[in-house]
């Protein structure tokens, strides 16, 4: 062994010294004393099983919880998917019978198709007269 590490051993142990010291300062909770009541412990034992299976009984619920979301969930993606699928071919329709356009006055986008009678109407995505729920529709009407 050198000096140098000699030198660095002996701060090492000072460095440790400081640390116990710092360490025996620390506040840690007293140690027992007295005489145990077995009354009492068994009482408090009993007290700690009953948590532990009201928390058992909380996990599990919670499980039946999540499981209940997930398929919530599951469902309304698939309700999502078929009503996006039915508005998509909706749209395909429109397309192939209508002509696109843009209702003056409010600027809505609508499809214009014509009634059996010949008469042309302004269809929304909804698939609604454009004329029943135009919030402009009264400028039109005369
Ligand atoms: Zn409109």
């Amino acid at each position: 062994m050198n000096e140098v590490t000699e030198l660095n051993d002996l701060n090492r142990e000072d460095e440790a010294r400081e640390d116990l010291k710092h360490e025996a300062d620390r506040d840690y909770p007293k140690p027992f004393e007295g005489t145990l009541d077995i009354n009492k412990v068994m009482a408090e034992r009993d007290e700690l099983d009953r948590l532990l299976i009201k928390m058992c009984d909380l996990v599990a619920r919670t499980e039946e919880t999540n499981d209940l979301l997930k398929q919530a969930k599951d469902s309304y993606e698939k309700l999502y998917e078929e009503l996006r699928s039915r508005i998509m071919n909706f749209e395909h329709l429109l397309k192939m019978i209508g002509d696109k356009g843009e209702y003056k006055g409010c600027g809505a986008e609508i499809y214009w198709l014509k009634s059996r009678k010949g008469k042309p109407m302004p269809i929304t995505i909804k698939g609604i007269n454009h004329f029943a729920d135009c919030p402009k529709a009264d400028n039109f009407r005369k």
